[in-house]
């Protein structure tokens, strides 16, 4: 199941939808014909009972009736999850970039995060002041979206936590993520977590460590690898983190990115005004964001 968020009028808050052949399945308008109380929101979705049958039933529903099948073309799409309680990330965890960097392999995963108001969706822009950064940089990653709340969980139940997957960017002011000492604010500023077009749910994937991951800038390629060079896996990242916080439905785990990002290419390949990424992930989906400066 594919389901990500859309919107009718910019105004509006975003509503789950399932992407299918016929349209977009409204989960909560669907749900509600069929007798079924579906959550509107992907992050409620995902904090509720039982949530996967109703929107199976809801899907079922709409695809024989044809009620609350919306026409793509009259929809703006979302972020998959707009609102995640905390968008958690990982730094140096692609063994070929380890390597390339001349780094060792870390023994740990080295957290970060971004701050959720960084997040949008496919359809938005990468907006910045070019007077406060000059360094905006990309980061092809799969992003896992958790799904249960999962506390100090092993690794071998830490995939039953998550909900599915997504592709993100995460996107990062170089100059203000080196400058500072630490990563926050380099990597929190607004509308620098682009992810989406969908959260792909895991029966989806088969192996999450077997994808081939990219990004094009303005249609170059410039990063390429697979999730099989992670160094810690999304059942490890999700166990360390469990370990000391927990996971809530709609969190966010950016999983690392390959090596490419432009920042430590000759020479440097920088974001300006007017550039478009466009990052995949196999089976995932393609994420396509414009980038602007204000
Ligand atoms: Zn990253």
């Amino acid at each position: 199941m594919r389901i990500g968020q859309y919107r009718t009028t910019d105004a509006q808050t975003p509503w789950a939808g399932v992407a299918t052949d016929d349209g977009v399945v409204d989960l909560a308008e669907a749900g509600a014909a069929a007798g079924i109380h579906v959550p509107d929101r992907t992050s409620n979705l995902l904090a509720d009972w039982e949530w996967r049958r109703k929107a199976d039933l809801a899907v079922e529903y709409a695809e024989s009736t044809g009620v609350g099948v919306r026409d793509p073309a009259d929809l703006d799409r979302a972020a998959p999850v707009d609102d995640p309680q905390k968008v958690v990330c990982v730094g140096l965890n692609y063994r070929d970039h380890a390597e390339e960097g001349d780094n060792e392999i870390p023994d740990e995963p080295v957290l970060f995060s971004k701050f959720p108001t960084s997040v949008v969706g496919p359809d938005d822009a990468v907006r910045w002041d070019p007077d406060y950064t000059e360094k905006v940089d990309y980061e092809a990653e799969l992003v896992a979206v958790i799904g249960e709340r999962a506390r100090r969980v092993d690794p071998d139940e830490a995939l039953d936590h998550v909900a599915g997957f997504t592709v993100g960017n995460d996107v990062s002011a170089r100059d203000l993520q080196h400058g500072d000492g630490q990563w926050v604010r380099g990597k929190s500023l607004d509308t620098f977590a682009p992810t989406g077009p969908e959260l792909v749910t895991t029966d989806e994937i088969d192996d999450p460590h077997d994808l081939d991951i990219f990004a094009e800038i303005n249609g170059e390629r410039l990063q390429e690898s697979s999730t099989e060079n992670l160094i810690f896996g999304v059942d490890e990242l999700i166990s360390f983190c469990s370990r000391a916080f927990t996971l809530e439905p709609g969190d966010l785990v950016f999983t690392g990115t390959p090596p490419g990002v432009g920042v430590y290419r000759e020479p440097p390949v920088l974001l300006g005004d007017g550039d478009s990424v466009t990052i995949g992930v196999e089976g995932v989906g393609e994420l396509t964001n414009s980038f602007e400066t204000e």
